[in-house]
């Protein structure tokens, strides 16, 4: 971190975040699982998205933005955490959310209302064909009335964005070595691309290899490594002076998806009670569940035998509310 290439950024997250093993959870496993604590970062701006907000949001305010506008499903923690980010340094901020039938109450989208967010919520068919277009008329609006208005994209997943993951990659390197661990695999959950681009980012920067895999809550790997791939061009286009010091190395899995975005399958959250009960760790239906949920069974299918290995817990604890009828199901059924 002491390379003169990092730009400045606004200190939103509780940094650095803990790294432990779960010992009782990985009796049953072949390998030493760690978790970097990502869902302790804060409380209303907890999860992976405050460190991406860290530097969209300093940028902001050099540019003199007034107002922030970002988009994403109603229950999104991007969402709820721009908007408790945009609060605590005194900015607007509009959110163009994508329906989410039947989940819309509570959670993430009571927090957004409570942080004084303007929220316009559309169809997921008017979201899927008009979202740049929503941003912009939003965007107009504001600027008529004489703000400085900046969209970030969906997860603050950019070449500005993912810098907060760089930085994690940095962070995690400082926990490796404190904890005497040399990790085959550092696995996280991907939505949008930006917090498995920007560690893929940081581990380059710092000349560490490891074996870097995004577990998809959505999409499929090819999208994801489009995805990745342009996010870092994105980052390279901006950043033209500064040198990588490894390859880049990732690779995403898709095989959980399951149903879909914001699906989960009964394994899902059946593991994620599991961890609750187990270790006293949080998962989210949506994020985490899922993504561990892949990780754990790729680990027990002999993924990396006798290794260290590490899950980024994301984050995504208020995603729990809205699947209270779920989860009720799981332990009335055991
Ligand atoms: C957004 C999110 C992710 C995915 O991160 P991306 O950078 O969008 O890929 C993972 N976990 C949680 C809890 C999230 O909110």
């Amino acid at each position: 971190m002491t390379a003169d290439y990092w730009p400045p950024k606004e200190r939103l997250a509780q940094l650095p975040t803990p790294m432990h093993r779960l010992a009782r959870f990985d009796q049953s496993l072949d390998a030493r699982l760690w978790l970097k604590r990502d869902d302790l970062t804060g409380f209303v701006l907890s999860g992976n998205k405050v460190r991406k907000l860290e530097y969209v949001l300093a940028y902001a305010k050099r540019l003199g933005v007034t107002r922030i506008i970002t988009c994403g499903g109603v229950q999104s923690n991007h969402c709820r955490a721009t908007a408790f980010a945009c609060a605590q340094l005194g900015l607007a901020c509009h959110l163009v959310l994508r329906d989410t039938q039947g989940r819309n109450a509570g959670g993430n989208f009571l927090l957004d209302q409570m942080a004084g967010a303007d929220c316009s919520i559309y169809s997921v068919k008017e979201y899927t064909g008009g979202l740049s277009k929503f941003m912009s008329h939003w965007a107009g609006i504001n600027e008529a009335k004489g703000e400085v208005v900046l969209e970030v994209p969906t997860g603050a997943s950019d070449g500005l964005g993912i810098w907060g993951y760089a930085a994690a990659a940095f962070e995690l390197i400082e926990d490796f070595q404190r904890e005497g661990i040399a990790p085959q695999v550092v696995a996280c959950a991907t939505g949008s691309g930006g917090t498995q681009a920007g560690l893929a980012l940081g581990f380059a920067l710092a000349g560490y290899e490891v074996d870097l895999v995004g577990y998809a809550v959505c999409d499929d790997a090819a999208y994801f490594d489009r995805k990745v791939a342009a996010d870092i061009a994105d980052w390279q286009r901006r950043n033209p002076d500064v040198c990588l010091q490894a390859p880049l190395r990732y690779r995403t899995v898709d095989a959980y998806v399951g149903a879909g975005y914001a699906k989960p399958g009964e394994a899902d959250l059946a593991l994620a009670l599991e961890m609750a009960r187990t270790e006293g760790v949080l998962l989210d239906p949506v994020y985490t569940g899922k993504a561990f949920h892949g990780f754990i069974t790729d680990v027990q299918n002999g993924m990396a035998p006798n290794a260290d290995v590490v899950f980024v817990h994301t984050g995504g604890g208020f995603g729990v509310f809205p699947y209270v009828g779920e989860f009720e199901r799981q332990w009335s059924e055991r």
